[in-house]
């Protein structure tokens, strides 16, 4: 009697992310770890990269591993300025530790300024790279709200991203959560 395929023993789960930081002076302008050139910066406790906030909440999110601000809490010290890129890496250990790996992330950025579509391609790679993935699992887009709201003010710069993790890999589903 030949055993029938197991259908269940691959596990696809999908997670949210939202973020949204303000426009000040004296701050470098850093999203998807690619310095922009602009008059002012986003405010954080660490680089203030809004994109990769956005888009580690959407990982822990689909991996229900709880939020970044229980992983990485901005009132510990070693995370002032840190590069969120690094964060990002622990994010990716974490969900390898947990026997998932990633399918793809989306994320779209709202900006009514500067015009980010040139570094559409740095951010991409920049976030791929501390994933280890692929670039092209990880999208980027660019969006204004049409001067409507804190975004078309540009008070500030929001990011919403959402991300699909699969369940280990082929004949290692023993390390399914
Ligand atoms: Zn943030």
């Amino acid at each position: 009697m030949s055993t029938p395929p197991r259908y269940d023993s691959v596990e696809f789960r999908s997670g949210i992310g939202f973020d949204s930081h303000p426009l000040t002076q004296g701050r470098k302008l850093v999203l998807g770890g690619v310095e922009i050139p602009h008059d002012r910066g986003l405010s954080g406790h660490s680089d203030g990269d809004v994109l990769v906030h956005a888009v580690m909440d959407a990982l822990l999110g689909a991996a229900n591993l709880g939020d970044k601000g229980l992983h990485f809490p901005s009132s510990d010290p070693q995370y002032k300025d840190i590069s969120s890129l690094i964060l990002l890496e622990r994010v990716g250990a974490l969900l390898a530790e947990a026997g998932w790996r990633l399918s793809n992330v989306d994320a779209t950025i709202l900006a009514q300024n500067p015009r980010l579509s040139p570094f559409n391609v740095a951010m991409r790679e920049n976030v791929a790279k501390s994933l280890s993935v692929a670039p092209d699992r990880i999208s980027v887009k660019v969006t204004t709200t049409d001067y409507l709201g804190f975004v078309g003010r540009e008070e500030g710069i929001a990011v919403c991203a959402v991300a699909s993790l699969v369940s280990g890999v082929s004949g290692t589903s023993s390390t399914r959560p």
